[in-house]
């Protein structure tokens, strides 16, 4: 049944609503709370906290960034049990961290946004969920992230099949794949981590390898009881051990800006695929023929020791089909199969920033039409056209090298500051300078020109003419400088001329206590 949009001066007025609660959207609401800001909500489309660590709990999920890195600075944990951390520990750090700052009571879970307008003429935005509510709030926050929506290989027969299909991102643990013919599809981050600890268990794992990946070894080591207990007893250890981590992975920026540098250094990787790997036509097929770093770099002790296994085979010829019981590669190979995994990764399109609904900001801008041919905004946060709209995670602020955690924070101080500057102006709404953004999209390209990332290779840090809208091409610290502090003088500061017409209803001052 159609749901009646209300008129918006029914709805109470929010100070904010923030898309998503995975890290950013709690990150962001964490800092609203320490500025005084409580009057906001959280959707989430799922029942639980967590976003990537949440949907992500495949054999072997663990994070490729450093765990005191891939944290909050301000939430710290003593006592990771190890450099890497496996997915639910990450996942319990986000729980735990919902708790400690008293965060449940803003989120409205089974939400999934599916509109929001913004209207000038009170400097309102009014946000759709698929359960047919509304909200209307004055800040809104997209921290839905880049990377979660699985993609589905347009594969022939792939819906014929009979057998067991799942994406990594949707792994089914009743599934028992003990003894049986698995199929899995793509050499990405995520199947790299769950091949290795599958294939002991299974009777045959065929691996389809479209393009190689540039594996590195991983420090596996534990933390020891006695750092545990050293990085509680004296936080300034475990401040100086972040502090360590967070340079060494600002170095690996370097070849990305040098890519001979990077082919120097690729001479490391290639030789342990060579150790690691007994056959030497797999070790071939295994070794990529793009510079290190054009695609993501990924680390695992495990994955190619594993194809040493007698019940595992790299196949590199193309798919032609999918049977009933079967994949058939284009050199007319069948393979028995009971199960396919898909390890082939997240819609990259422009809906790797805009998710598949209508969004529109001042007359003449809607989103999807405006980031038709990439998306574009100014420091991966605002839009010129869409007043008071935040991104978390948003073009071009991606990173390869180092904690996605500390771009994240950087934001939502950033945005914090918009709205800070907001009120102190009385104005209703701030919008990008169309001029800020475009030179910013300059330097952004101009500045990835001549790196790593264009030296040919496809990834979805690319779209498909070439252009890289996802990473931040520059170092982290370099970021952080310029979000320190909001240029006012980016901003046009607007005030509506015709006001909300009704004002915050008694008893609804936050929308923790609206619940
Ligand atoms: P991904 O990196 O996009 O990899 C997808 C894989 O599937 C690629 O090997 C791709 O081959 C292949 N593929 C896609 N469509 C295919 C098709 N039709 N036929 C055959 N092969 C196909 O996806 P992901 O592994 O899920 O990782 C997503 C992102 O999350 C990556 O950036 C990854 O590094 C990151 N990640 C991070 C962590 C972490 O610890 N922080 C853990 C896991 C993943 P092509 O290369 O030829 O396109």
């Amino acid at each position: 049944m159609a749901s009646r949009v209300p008129v918006q001066s029914e709805l109470p007025l929010l100070d904010v609503v923030i898309v998503g609660a995975g890290f950013g959207g709690l990150c962001m609401a964490i800092k609203l709370r320490e500025a005084g800001i409580e009057n906001f909500l959280i959707l989430e489309k799922d029942t639980e906290v967590g976003g990537t660590w949440r949907d992500n709990n495949y054999p072997g999920c663990a994070c490729d960034v450093q765990s005191h890195m891939y944290s909050y600075s301000f939430a710290p944990k003593a006592d990771w049990s190890k450099r890497y951390a496996p997915w639910d520990e990450i996942q319990q750090y986000i729980l735990d961290t919902t708790e400690k700052y008293g965060l449940r009571p803003f989120i409205r879970f089974r939400q999934e946004v599916n509109s929001a307008h913004f209207d000038k003429d009170c400097g309102e935005w009014t946000v759709g969920t698929a359960t047919g509510e509304f909200y209307r709030c004055k800040h809104f926050v997209l921290a839905s992230g880049p990377l979660h929506v699985p993609a589905i290989p347009n594969i022939p027969g792939l819906d014929k099949f009979k057998g067991k299909v799942f994406h990594s991102a949707r792994w089914d643990h009743d599934y028992d794949l003990t003894n049986k013919k698995v199929v899995s599809i793509g050499t990405g981050g995520s199947a790299i981590q769950y091949v290795p600890e599958i294939a002991p268990k299974v009777d045959k794992l065929y691996v389809f390898q479209r393009t190689p990946a540039w594996v590195i070894p991983r420090d596996e080591r534990r933390y020891l009881g006695i750092e545990k207990k050293l990085f509680e007893r004296f936080p300034v250890l475990r401040k100086l051990h972040r502090t360590r981590l967070y340079w060494t992975n600002e170095a690996r920026v370097w070849p990305v800006f040098n890519p001979m540098l990077a082919r120097t250094l690729q001479q490391l990787p290639k030789a342990f695929i060579r150790l690691q790997v007994k056959d030497p036509e797999t070790a071939r097929k295994l070794t990529p023929d793009y510079t290190i770093g054009c695609k993501r770099v990924l680390i695992s002790n495990k994955y190619y020791p594993t194809f040493n296994r007698p019940n595992v085979e790299l196949v590199t010829e193309g798919i032609q089909e999918i049977r009933e019981h079967s994949i058939v590669t284009k050199d007319g190979v069948e393979r028995p199969a009971d199960c396919i995994i898909l390890g082939t990764g997240f819609v990259v399109d422009p809906r790797i920033y805009m998710k598949d609904f209508p969004l529109t900001g001042l007359p003449g801008h809607e989103l999807q039409r405006d980031w038709k041919d990439g998306a574009e905004s100014y420091l991966g946060v605002t839009t010129s056209g869409y007043p008071n709209l935040y991104q978390l995670v948003g073009p071009n602020s991606g990173l390869g090298h180092n904690s996605i955690i500390f771009m994240i924070e950087a934001q939502a101080d950033y945005i914090v500051q918009c709205i800070q500057t907001l009120r102190k102006k009385g104005a209703d709404y701030l919008n990008l300078k169309q001029e800020v953004q475009r030179k910013f999209n300059e330097e952004v390209q101009k500045a990835i020109q001549g790196t790593v990332w264009t030296t040919g290779c496809t990834s979805w840090y690319q779209q498909d003419d070439g252009k890289n809208v996802a990473i931040w091409p520059w170092s982290t610290w370099r970021y952080w400088l310029r979000t320190r502090k909001v240029n006012e003088s980016e901003y046009q500061w607007v005030t509506c001329h015709k006001k909300a017409s009704k004002p915050l209803p008694e008893g609804q001052k936050t929308a923790a206590a609206s619940a």
